[in-house]
């Protein structure tokens, strides 16, 4: 495999075989357990956008497989004075990088990276388009809680439009045959989302959404991207917040996820977040595990 193939770039380019490879060598990483498959190696965090659990557990999986990390973020570096991302990326390859993670606010910026720079990238999250490790994540809690994806009905709630972690999921989830219903209002679900990929329809009332929903995934309203788009929040929290009487709208043993960060009291109750369903902080820490997949993946020792 040489560099761009171990490249992590879209999950919509990733056949449904390597998702399963990827997802099974997640089950066999243990952070408690580390395994020195980057010993020697440098990974570069290269963040143009606010992160938390996608960086701090992509450091935590790089350290517990032995590489060194370096954290650039867009304050305090080159990028602010107008480096360009290439020139960046150049400048990382000739500081010794061995895999580049990228956060950038524009789609298609990792894709640019890889094309250009030979090392290993990793897309952590580019504009609107992908977030391939939240999605490989998000897989690897619902297998443990639900064994299969056969026959599963997953229900996507909130700001679709927005949000490059239900492109990625939906991409994911159709290449196994789920039935998924994405929901919100027009602005933030435009009918032609129908045609991310096969299987997915659209739902305005939650509670046709959650009708027969084994897993239910909510999203944040991006109000950092809506530019001029009017979202009336009492509005969204009257239709769409996800309450307890709701939630039993879905299947009895329905699981309840989030990518986070989550806002309280907007497009979820904190008895909701906080419930028995919530599988909010399994979702962070199986992305430690499935990071380490990822990166091992990208130095060529997934095996
Ligand atoms: N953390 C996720 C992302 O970076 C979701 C969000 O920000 O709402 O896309």
């Amino acid at each position: 495999m040489n560099s761009a193939s171990r490249s992590l770039l879209s999950i919509e380019q990733l056949d449904a075989g390597e998702i399963l490879k990827i997802l099974k060598f997640a089950r066999s990483m243990d952070p408690d357990r580390p395994r020195p498959l980057l010993k020697g190696k440098r990974v570069f965090l290269l963040f143009y956008e606010a992160s938390t659990r996608t960086r701090t557990s992509f450091e935590v999986a790089a350290k517990s497989l032995g590489a060194q990390t370096v954290l650039i973020q867009s304050a305090g570096s080159s990028i602010e004075k107008g480096e360009s991302l290439l020139d960046t990326g150049y400048t990382l390859r000739a500081l010794g990088a061995d895999v580049i993670v990228i956060r950038h606010p524009n789609a298609g910026a990792a894709h640019v990276m890889e094309r250009h720079i030979d090392v290993p990238i990793i897309n952590a999250g580019d504009g609107l388009h992908e977030h391939p490790s939240q999605a490989l994540l998000d897989a690897n809690t619902i297998l443990r809680n639900k064994k299969s994806f056969k026959g599963l009905q997953v229900a996507i709630v909130g700001d679709i439009f927005h949000s490059r972690v239900a492109r990625s999921a939906c991409h994911l989830l159709s290449k196994f045959g789920v039935k998924i219903i994405l929901c919100g209002p027009h602005e933030l679900v435009p009918e032609i989302a129908t045609t991310i990929a096969p299987g997915v329809s659209v739902a305005r009332d939650v509670n046709d959404a959650l009708h027969g929903t084994d897993v239910l995934m909510l999203l944040r309203v991006q109000t950092e991207r809506l530019a001029g788009l009017k979202i009336d929040p009492a509005d969204y929290i009257a239709r769409y917040q996800m309450t307890s009487a709701r939630l039993k709208m879905a299947k009895k043993d329905c699981i309840l996820m989030h990518p986070g960060p989550i806002i309280r009291g907007l497009e979820l109750t904190s008895e909701v977040a906080d419930g028995m369903q919530s599988r909010i902080l399994e979702q962070v820490r199986n992305g430690v595990p499935t990071r380490m997949a990822i990166l091992a993946r990208a130095v060529g020792k997934m095996r």
